[in-house]
């Protein structure tokens, strides 16, 4: 897989894009990210992206011709056209399902909105679907990119040591994970599950089935009647 974030702050999702599991899963080759400097796509002197809106307001809109330009020359490199998303408040909220379905598509480009958001004319014109991470408005669209990016690339082969590792997480198949433990087994007088020290496979797979059960009945019932 490969993800192009259009930002205006390329250094911001680069330094948390290079760290830990996603930082060794790009140097490896397992997925591609890169990410594009909307100002050189500006074409004044100036290198404004953003305008004040018609019809009035305080707040200024990123301009559609830069983003255009950007998506365009994207195209280009890849010799073809990305899914294309824009990070927005007004997207249907992110979810496991949604991510699963998308891990399936080889490129995918991320564009992370600024100050009041974007001309609506480049959302028509050219965005594929609008994700937000949830009820709320942050103030710009890289770190809802950047969560985006990394739980998708954690679903993509070879990013984790193994696949099992999101297969049993919360979320991936409608329940939330089950209780987990490490050393020492006795901590503050409080002991490990007995089950998960008896080496019994069949035991401990049953234990955590029964707990994944009782996690989501008691931290999220809405997800039991889905
Ligand atoms: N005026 C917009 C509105 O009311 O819908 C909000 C703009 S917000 C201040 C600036 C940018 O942050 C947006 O263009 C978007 O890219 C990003 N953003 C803010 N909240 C978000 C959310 N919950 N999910 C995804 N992106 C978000």
């Amino acid at each position: 897989m490969r993800i192009d974030i259009i930002t205006l702050f390329p250094e911001m999702c680069e330094a948390v894009l290079s760290e830990s599991v996603i930082g060794r899963a790009r140097k490896k080759g397992a997925v591609e990210i890169c990410c594009h400097q909307l100002r050189d796509y500006a074409f004044d002197k100036h290198k404004r992206v953003d305008d004040s809106t018609y019809g009035g307001g305080m707040g200024m809109l990123m301009m559609a011709e830069p983003i255009a330009l950007c998506f365009e020359d994207i195209c280009k490199k890849l010799g073809k056209r990305p899914h294309f998303i824009y990070m927005s408040p007004k997207g249907k909220t992110l979810t496991q399902g949604r991510l699963k379905e998308l891990s399936g598509t080889e490129n995918i480009a991320i564009l992370c909105g600024h100050y009041e958001g974007v001309d609506q004319r480049l959302i028509d014109e050219f965005i594929d679907e609008e994700i937000s991470v949830g009820d709320y408005v942050l103030t710009g669209g890289e770190l809802p990119a950047l969560i985006l990016a990394d739980s998708l690339s954690r679903l993509v082969p070879g990013v984790l040591s193994d696949d099992i590792c999101f297969s049993d997480e919360s979320h991936y198949n409608g329940l939330l994970e089950y209780p987990q433990y490490t050393k020492p087994a006795v901590w503050r007088g409080i002991a490990v599950p007995e089950v998960l020290l008896s080496g019994h496979h069949a035991n401990i797979e049953k234990w955590r089935s029964e707990k994944s059960v009782e996690e989501t009945v008691k931290k999220r019932p809405d997800m039991i009647g889905e």
